[in-house]
């Protein structure tokens, strides 16, 4: 047993002592200063203004990156408008796809520098960039690329087409992989599009912008702009805009709702979630116990439909929180560039000083906490895995979405009852069902009000099957071939 060990200049703790292993950040290439991509090249700002990215791991600058206005906002719509119209919309459906074909090829060449870089700016593990963000952003576009020239296979009897220009809002959670769930069935439909990526994750959105001109993709076909909340704004309130995709906050969802009633934009809104995992008697306990901890600490818990509400079935509720505690122990905290770590870094030091509010409001309403006693590198921001017991339905870390590695524990003796608590929040994102029997899954599978139920086994996406939510968690569905509908007219 090795108490503390440094990799990458980050201290932390683990159970056991593995030999660093640390991802070299030597070989990748980042400019110290980003642009605006419009229209096929990185244009300086109208605004003139730049800010910050920077690693949440050691809170050092990154590169500066354009702040885009209302005046670059137009620029870069205009420039979709004359592509989608001169040149997105002439060529063959087929020589659409093999454009998306390339991105995906050339996304696979650069998939260790595209993961290197999501794990800088974002905090987030390399073994999760590498292995599932990047991966699965390139099996989209594969994906998408198959059904460019299919689109009248895939709705018979219908003349599909497309809507015009989208306008693309996503968070900092998978900046990659968002990017690819949006710009892959928008571009196979036949739109072009406007993309901006969170503030505080501009960098692989920006990487994409290059293997784009790599790709030859034609100028104005994909612009993407950076800035803060006021760009996204900006970007809704276009009036040159058909169809808004956006992933991000309920909060922010329920704005932007707003901003488009009344206007006929489409839109598709993928919003915050507080996925129930129940585990039942019958479940095989260790397998649950390994898939509720991916369920929850997996990207540090800034995951939409993260399982952060667990209900365990009375008679394991013992065993299955000892085992909880005994794994979790044993999960490494740190440099998000070791392949050996678990939990990287919070995304920024906003959304560590929300979760940290969150947790002291559990203790306040009487939830009980018990937190991993790793140790946490002193420069960052880092938040230990938390679990809570002791709280109600009513508890606010049961009810709001915390968006950290913070697990709400309740039990539960019937089906009957697991139902009614796990429908008992305004999201309805995802879930999980833990259990030996089939009937059961279905049985609770079909009564919980979420997009996705997971079946013993969680967090498993794939580009051919859709995902979304129901109530606050969304509007529409991204992936397969729900996601490629909204961005078609259909005759
Ligand atoms: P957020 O604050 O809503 O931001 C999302 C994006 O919207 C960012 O690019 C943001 O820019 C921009 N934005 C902020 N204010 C805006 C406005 N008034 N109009 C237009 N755009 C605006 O969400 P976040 O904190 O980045 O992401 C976390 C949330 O995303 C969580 O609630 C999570 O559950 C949800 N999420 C959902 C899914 C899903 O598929 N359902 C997937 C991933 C994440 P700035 O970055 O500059 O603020
Ligand atoms: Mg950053």
């Amino acid at each position: 047993m090795k108490k503390s060990s440094a990799k990458g200049g980050l201290k932390f703790d683990t159970k056991w002592s593995y030999a660093p292993a640390p991802e070299t950040p030597d070989h990748i290439q980042l400019k110290e200063k980003y642009d605006l991509f419009i229209n096929g090249k990185f244009t300086a700002p109208s605004s003139k203004k730049y800010f910050d990215t920077i690693n949440p791991a050691t809170e050092k600058k990154i590169a500066s990156v354009a702040d885009a206005n209302a005046a670059d906002v137009d620029k870069a719509v205009t420039a979709a408008r004359t592509a989608q119209q001169k040149v997105w919309s002439k060529i063959s459906a087929a020589e659409r796809g093999k454009y998306i074909y390339r991105i995906a090829r050339v996304m696979q060449e650069k998939a260790r520098e595209l993961a290197i870089i999501e794990s800088i700016d974002g905090g987030k593990p390399i073994r999760e960039s590498r292995d599932i963000d990047v991966p699965l952003a390139a099996a989209h576009f594969f994906y998408y690329a198959g059904w460019a020239d299919k689109l009248e296979y895939a709705f018979p009897g219908k003349k599909p087409a497309p809507l015009g220009v989208a306008g693309q809002i996503i968070p900092w959670n998978f900046p990659l992989l968002m990017a690819a769930w949006k710009i892959a069935p928008a571009l196979a439909a036949g739109n072009t599009v406007v993309l901006k990526p969170a503030e505080t994750t501009p960098l692989t959105a920006l990487k994409l912008a290059e293997i784009l001109q790599e790709a030859d993709l034609p100028p104005g076909v994909v612009n993407i702009i950076t800035g803060a909340g006021a760009t996204g704004a900006a970007i809704v309130n276009h009036p040159g805009i058909d169809k808004i995709a956006f992933t991000g906050s309920t909060d922010v969802g329920k704005i932007i709702q707003k901003a488009l009633a009344g206007t006929d934009k489409k839109y598709t809104l993928e919003l915050g979630g507080k996925a129930a995992n129940i585990i039942f008697e019958d479940a095989a306990i260790d397998q649950a116990v390994e898939g509720i901890v991916n369920g929850i600490f997996f990207n540090q818990g800034h995951v939409c439909c993260a399982g952060s509400r667990l209900f365990v079935q009375e008679g394991i509720a013992k065993e299955v929180i000892r085992k909880l505690k005994d794994r979790i122990q044993t999960l490494i905290v740190g440099d998000p560039l070791d392949k050996n770590t678990d939990i990287g870094a919070i995304n920024s030091k906003a959304q560590l000083n929300k979760i940290k509010s969150l947790v002291q409001i559990g203790i306040k309403e009487g939830g009980e906490c018990w937190q991993s006693d790793c140790d946490v590198p002193s420069k960052g921001f880092w938040f230990r895995p938390t679990l809570f017991t002791n709280v109600a339905q009513s508890s606010t870390i049961v009810q709001e979405e915390i968006f950290g590695p913070v697990l709400a524990i309740q039990t539960f003796r019937t089906v009957e009852e697991v139902i009614e608590k796990a429908n008992n929040t305004p999201y309805g994102l995802s879930g999980g069902v833990w259990t030996d029997k089939g009937s059961k899954v279905f049985k609770v599978s079909s009564k919980l009000r979420a997009g996705v139920i997971w079946a013993n086994t969680y967090n498993k996406f794939d580009p051919t099957s859709p995902f979304g939510g129901y109530k606050e968690s969304g509007v529409g569905r991204e992936g397969g071939l729900h996601g490629l509908s909204p961005y078609l007219k259909m005759y």
